[in-house]
């Protein structure tokens, strides 16, 4: 790490595009790399960038803002956004060919009239809730709002590029739900075909379900997780993926401190024996979350280190065991599972949560840096 950085992150695009290629690979159908939440903490534009070399014929966002910056960073291929309120503005999407995602009537009325002001066809795909109950046009809602994506589209105001639907349950592949959200979107499919509409692409799989269900492939499968590394379902997939995150930071103090002595806010731990304790310059403040305290665990100068007592916003106290690593050793919260670093999902295990919420909560005042382990010639 560079000798000034206190905490980094170090993103190495050649794990995002090996994993993208794997996951095109494995789909067989075009692969939308999903980009949202500034990249699941990886660096949206850098992603979207690595994932377009690596063969992604479509990118995903979450709002509008996100799929704005990606058309100011240079991106002009297909670009799919899905999540906005009523009043949004939607002019300059149109204008830029961002694939807009309609869950109602009201909302294809408002693109209606921004197709009209701008005075370009706009390009929508359609959301339907199949059992996931959160956003997407419900079933009772279905014939009113696929015959109005049909006069709009007579009239001009948009051509329809996709139908869409997204599973409650697809890390549990043997859930009811699955195969239930499944044969809805079928009936979807077949109504929009009644409808007299032809979206070019049709799809239901997020990560999990491109690896663990192909009959949920369709015609394109939206990516995440898997495409930063991450497993999409532990304990049920066997992959070659790469994580592309490291998190490190150095070893800010060494003290000793004697058997009784207790550790951090709260004094929430106490040593059993004469130890040495490290302070690791990192908290909540830099998105290490505290549910950590006392139960995950880092890497510091290459061996595995346990988190003693509570992290502060700024600062947390690892355990040495009586060694004396040097101040400014190397501290890696998690990573590449190479040597002793903990993964994120050891930590999303540790902490309660899911290896998403690691990965793309830690930053805070960390920097980024871009790493290229298996450096490429630009495409002519
Ligand atoms: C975030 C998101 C995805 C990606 O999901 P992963 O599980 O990370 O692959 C796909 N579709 C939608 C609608 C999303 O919001």
């Amino acid at each position: 790490m560079s000798p000034t950085s206190r905490a980094e992150i170090v993103v190495d695009l050649a794990a995002i595009r090996h994993n993208v290629r794997l996951l095109r690979e494995l789909a067989g159908v075009p692969v939308i790399a999903v980009v949202k939440a500034d990249g699941y903490g990886h660096g949206m534009v850098e992603v979207a960038r690595a994932a377009r070399r690596a063969g992604a014929e479509w990118l995903g966002a979450a709002t509008l803002d996100e799929a704005l910056a990606l058309r100011a960073s240079g991106d002009r291929g297909p670009l799919l956004c899905w999540l906005t309120v009523p009043g949004e503005q939607y002019d300059d999407a149109v204008a830029q060919q961002v694939d807009l995602t309609a869950y109602s009537v009201a909302e294809l009325d408002e693109i209606a009239a921004a197709a009209a002001r701008v005075g370009t066809p706009a390009r929508v795909q359609l959301k339907v809730d199949t059992g996931l109950n959160r956003g997407g046009a419900p079933r009772s809602e279905w014939e009113p709002f696929l015959a109005r994506a049909r006069v709009g589209e007579t009239e001009g105001s948009w051509r329809v590029t996709g139908l869409w639907s997204h599973l409650a349950c697809s890390d549990e592949p043997d859930h009811p739900a699955n195969a239930a959200q499944e044969r809805a979107f079928d009936e979807a499919v077949a109504l929009t075909a009644a409808a007299g509409l032809s979206p070019e692409i049709r799809h239901l799989a997020n990560s999990a379900a491109t690896v663990l269900r192909p009959s949920a492939r369709y015609d394109a499968v939206r990516c995440g997780i898997a495409i930063y590394g991450q497993d999409p379902a532990p304990g049920h997939t066997d992959l070659d993926l790469v994580p592309a995150m490291t998190a490190r930071t150095r070893l800010a103090m060494v003290k000793r401190i004697d058997a009784g002595d207790s550790v951090s806010y709260g004094h929430t731990w106490t040593a059993d024996r004469p130890t040495t304790i490290g302070v690791v310059p990192v908290g909540y403040g830099d998105g290490v979350p505290r549910h950590a305290s006392g139960v995950a665990e880092v890497a510091v100068g290459g061996k595995r280190r346990p988190i003693r007592g509570r992290v502060c916003m700024d600062q947390l106290v690892v355990d040495l065991d009586g060694e004396e690593p040097p101040a400014g050793t190397e501290v890696v919260l998690f990573g590449e599972p190479t040597g002793a670093n903990p993964t994120a999902q050891d930590w999303a295990e540790a902490c309660g949560t899911i290896n998403y919420e690691i990965v793309t909560r830690i930053g805070g005042r960390m920097t980024r840096r871009y790493v290229d382990t298996q450096p490429e010639e630009e495409p002519g």
